[in-house]
């Protein structure tokens, strides 16, 4: 009977992958692409280097910030001859961070096997743990088991849905009647896996270790959507690592999806977003164009002059970014957002000894127009709004093994307990 059952699980699980697989998607390999940290130390340099970011077969994970001399860029196999003669010819020094990303992806996320999880769910009552990236199920699974089994405390919510029918699902974890409220999501751009796994765990912590935080977030009602862009998400585990937008049918390969961070209405379709569907900065063919945005806006309006605080996890980078992010620019209250912001940089530190820079979003990054931090601030006029770009500073990049999970996650949580002692004081 038990080598029955054991048979089934293992003939399920290939089953169930199948299933969810288009038959015409293939997973896309990244065998002998290299990511390069290529160093810039002049403002000629920097224009030069520049002029790589068009170049096919070459995707820049992290151009130039405007505080720094560095540039990340993945270069495919069949333009690495090309891009070392560019490289050369104009002088710019670089490092092979990864040598080859398919075996970086291969050994980034360790899955327990069905057994484990099985056990797993048997024991807890969910899948969900931090030692791996998860599926969305995993994650839904876990939220659902928090509603059920904190009913006082914590409920979950289909705020709508994606553009292939996923649910949206916030959890919301209350506070005492009448508390100021946070929001808090992740999964904004589907390969930063380290931001759902981040923002889950703080969920876990807020319900499951709740008094082990302080008093401060107990007086937050916490409005939590985990992944904001679900499809993009599973399409990322599926079959392109890399995939950053929605899933949007705009065109085939790279030309599909949307850049949900450049879709928001505030200052729609300006600098550093994209009108041309195939660009990874693609803004969408208007603002609020993609189910994901336009639904989670209307949630935080609906709760509008009681959400004070807001934070969008993404990777990679380690800042902590306020508004605003469509210019140089900086709203009146600047000194606050920028005390706070220094506060959460200390508490990440102490909590998971990782450094993060604090700044304005585009005087700190680049400038990038149409993104959820700037419409948080500028249209729903919450105070405390910032961006955090999680670890790392760019030796795995999107690809941050699961071990660094925790380490992150408790950064992460450091955050916004930092945040939940500034918006109670308001
Ligand atoms: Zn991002």
């Amino acid at each position: 009977m038990l080598l029955i059952i054991a048979l089934c699980l293992v003939l399920a699980a290939p089953l169930r992958a199948l299933e969810e697989e288009p038959v015409s998607e293939l997973r896309i390999s990244y065998e002998g692409s290299k990511l390069l940290k290529v160093t810039a130390p002049s403002d000629e340099k920097k224009e030069a280097l520049r002029t790589l970011e068009d170049t096919e077969g070459v995707e820049v994970w992290m151009t130039i910030a405007a505080n720094s001399s560095t540039m990340d860029v993945l270069v495919k196999p069949e333009s690495a001859d090309k891009v070392k003669e560019f490289l050369d010819e104009n002088g710019l020094q670089f490092d092979v961070v990864i040598d080859d990303l398919q075996a970086a992806i291969d050994a980034e996320n360790p899955s327990p096997s069905p057994e484990e999880m099985e056990e797993l769910e048997g024991r807890k009552g969910h899948r969900m743990t931090w030692h791996s990236y998860h599926r969305l199920a995993d994650i839904h699974g876990f939220l659902d088991y928090l509603a059920q089994t904190y009913p006082q405390l914590v409920s979950v919510e289909t705020i709508g849905n994606s553009i292939e029918g996923r649910p949206l699902k916030v959890v919301k974890i209350s506070g005492q009647p009448g508390s100021p409220a946070i929001w808090l999501d992740g999964g904004i751009h589907a390969r930063e896996w380290i931001s759902p796994a981040s923002v889950t765990y703080i969920i876990s912590e807020l319900v499951e270790n709740r008094d082990a935080h302080g008093e401060a977030v107990k007086n937050i009602d916490w409005y939590i959507l985990p992944v904001v862009n679900p499809d993009g998400y599973e399409y990322s585990h599926r079959s392109d690592r890399l995939w950053r937008k929605n899933r949007r049918a705009s065109g085939a390969g790279r030309c599909a999806g949307t850049d949900l961070n450049r879709n928001f209405d505030y200052k729609w379709g300006g600098a550093g977003a994209s009108k041309e569907p195939c660009k990874e900065i693609y803004a969408g063919s208007g603002p609020f164009s993609e189910p994901e945005t336009y639904v989670l806006s209307n949630f935080i309006q609906s709760k509008a002059g009681t959400v004070k605080g807001y934070v969008s996890f993404h990777s990679y980078g380690q800042y902590i970014l306020h508004p605003w992010g469509y210019a140089r620019a900086y709203p009146s209250d600047h000194a606050d957002l920028s005390n706070v912001g220094r506060k959460i940089a200390n508490a990440m530190y102490q909590a998971g000894g990782a450094s993060y820079t604090v700044g304005g979003a585009a005087a700190t990054l680049y400038p990038a127009s149409g993104g959820s931090d700037d419409w948080a601030r500028g249209t729903a006029g919450i105070k405390y709004t910032y961006t955090i770009e999680l670890r790392d500073r760019g030796f795995f990049g999107f690809i941050l093994p699961a071990q660094y999970i925790i380490p992150t996650g408790r950064e992460a949580l450091a955050a916004v307990k930092t945040l939940a002692v500034a918006v109670s004081e308001l």
